[in-house]
């Protein structure tokens, strides 16, 4: 095998996944992770379809099921917590064979993390600052100031991708943003409600709250905004000061949930966009998940993709025999078109997510409860089905 030793940036889904796959197929892979350990906590993502059979070759669904947050419903509530509209999601999910799960972002990573051999190098605390290369070698120098060579790197960073920014440039050039920004984080001892994953809404504004195992609640808020926020993205006080502006009175338990939120360790705060770029590696560098192809939440696949897109990476670096050429054109030519049909539903969605009008909110409510009949069932759950992307064995 060539161009074995390799460098992941980013110990997300994507990176530690790619981490896992390169070492199962021969590989020597080294991760570095900006935090000083595995990141805790975060929002509940879906996790279904092919990111689910991917999960399956790995051999983590049993860790996974341990995980699951179990939601039972999906309810809509008005300012009174009264129900407007709800979705048996247990029901959903035995319709698609139990095949989905719900998991804390975290908790995926988590799995996969530990699941990753020994002998992985990995680095907490530190990022690239440089990226230098030629036909030979990367040679990368790290923000601690040591430097390393490497064979090839890869940027599995996120949506704010920092080999993305050093290889490809400004991430102006590949973000589109969708008219939203989105919050989360975790809060102790909330009044438990069952499993109830309760959303609530105001015109252009939208919470949700679900609380799991351990007294914790993990909230979610979304708002429209058309225009993009100009804030200091390193500066936490300042985003927590928006997500108050917009939403303290918003009415229902949105107080409550913004006076807990100094409490909280998992503070997240971003723009609805996604990432479009024309290639995905540029010599020996290529990118996965978010940094190359975030599809925003608004598809409800980003981790699916992430995980997809490692296995599908390490997959064709096996079959090139690390011929990096070769594989990183495979990998393109493989995922790509999948990637374009994710991000093109995502975006036609992304108008009508959350509702602008009390009219809107009633229509959605209404349309939310007729999922529960089969034949919509059946519609909604062909959205998630990952038709066109075919997983090969490696
Ligand atoms: C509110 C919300 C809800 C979502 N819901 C769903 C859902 O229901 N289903 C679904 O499939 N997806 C969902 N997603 C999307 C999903 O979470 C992402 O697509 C997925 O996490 C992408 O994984 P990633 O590893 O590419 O990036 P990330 O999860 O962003 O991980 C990047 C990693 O790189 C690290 N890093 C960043 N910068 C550096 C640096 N300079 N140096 C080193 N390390 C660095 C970060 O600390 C992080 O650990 C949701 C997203 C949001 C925001």
């Amino acid at each position: 095998m060539n161009n074995k030793n390799i460098l992941i940036s980013g110990a997300g889904i994507a990176g530690v996944s790619l981490a896992f796959w390169l070492r199962r197929f021969g590989f020597q892979p080294t991760l570095i992770e900006i935090s000083p350990k595995l990141r805790e906590g975060g929002y509940a993502i879906d996790f279904m379809g092919a990111g689910y059979d991917v999960a399956k070759k790995m051999g983590i669904l049993p860790e996974l099921e341990k995980v699951d947050m179990d939601i039972s419903k999906l309810a809509f509530v008005d300012g009174n917590n009264k129900e407007q509209g709800s979705m048996n999601y247990r029901k959903i999910k035995r319709l698609m064979n139990n095949r989905a799960l719900t998991l804390l972002r975290s908790d995926l990573a988590k799995a996969i993390y530990k699941a990753l051999d020994q002998d992985i190098g990995i680095i907490f605390g530190d990022t690239i600052d440089k990226i230098e290369q030629d036909n030979e070698k990367v040679i990368v120098t790290f923000r601690s100031g040591s430097s390393r060579f490497f064979d090839l790197v890869v940027g599995a960073d996120g949506l704010h991708s920092k080999v993305r920014n050093l290889i490809f440039g400004n991430e102006a050039q590949f973000e589109n943003y969708y008219g939203y920004y989105t919050s989360s984080f975790t809060i102790e001892n909330f009044p438990y409600e069952g499993k109830v994953f309760s959303m609530y809404n105001v015109p252009n504004k939208q919470v949700a709250i679900y609380s799991y195992s351990k007294g914790k609640t993990t909230t979610f808020f979304i708002f429209a905004s058309p225009v993009k926020l100009s804030y200091n993205y390193h500066d936490v006080d300042q985003q927590k000061e928006i997500l108050k502006k917009q939403f303290m009175d918003a009415g229902w338990k949105c107080p409550e949930l913004l006076s807990r939120m100094d409490s909280s360790a998992d503070f997240y705060f971003d723009s609805v966009s996604q990432i479009k770029m024309e290639k995905w590696s540029k010599g020996r560098v290529a990118l996965i998940g978010d940094a190359c192809c975030c599809p925003s939440l608004l598809s409800g696949k980003g981790s699916t993709l992430a995980i997809v897109g490692a296995y599908i990476l390490a997959g064709e670096l096996k079959q090139a025999n690390g011929n990096y050429i070769t594989a990183f054109e495979a990998y393109e030519n493989a995922f790509k078109p999948f990637i374009t049909k994710k991000q093109k539903s995502a975006q036609t969605f992304a108008k009508s997510f959350v509702p602008k009008t009390n009219f809107g909110i009633w229509l959605r409510n209404l349309a939310f409860s007729l999922m529960s009949l089969p034949f919509v069932t059946k519609l909604l759950l062909n959205q998630f089905k990952d038709k066109g992307l075919e997983l090969k064995e490696y």
